[in-house]
């Protein structure tokens, strides 16, 4: 039996300084998102796909590891919720970040 995979303290904010979901965020913006719109471009790949099939392939490794897809798909769920809020406080700001490609 593997290692239990605990979703909940993987997504949620603990509210210190030192949160691991908002310094995973911050990783994720700097380096991963970056590196998948440079590997589409070095590649000719549409954008977005290598964007698409990453975050995809790394949730499977998670399925490969015990992770329910079900659990995947609700941590998920919950994950764009929050984006989701977060795009529309952007929005009403002052308008989405312009593209630079
Ligand atoms: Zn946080």
């Amino acid at each position: 039996m593997p290692m239990k995979i605990d979703l909940e303290a993987l997504s949620n904010h603990d509210l210190s300084d030192d949160c691991i979901v908002c310094r995973t965020q911050d990783v994720v913006s700097m380096a991963l998102i970056p590196a998948a719109a440079a590997w589409e471009l070095a590649n000719e790949l549409p954008r977005f796909s290598v964007a698409l099939h990453g975050a995809a392939s790394l949730l499977g490794v998670m399925m490969e590891e015990g992770v329910q897809r079900s659990e995947l798909e609700a941590a998920l769920s919950d994950l764009l919720d929050e984006i989701e809020d977060g795009i529309k406080e952007d929005t009403v700001m002052g308008g989405p970040p312009q593209g630079s490609a």
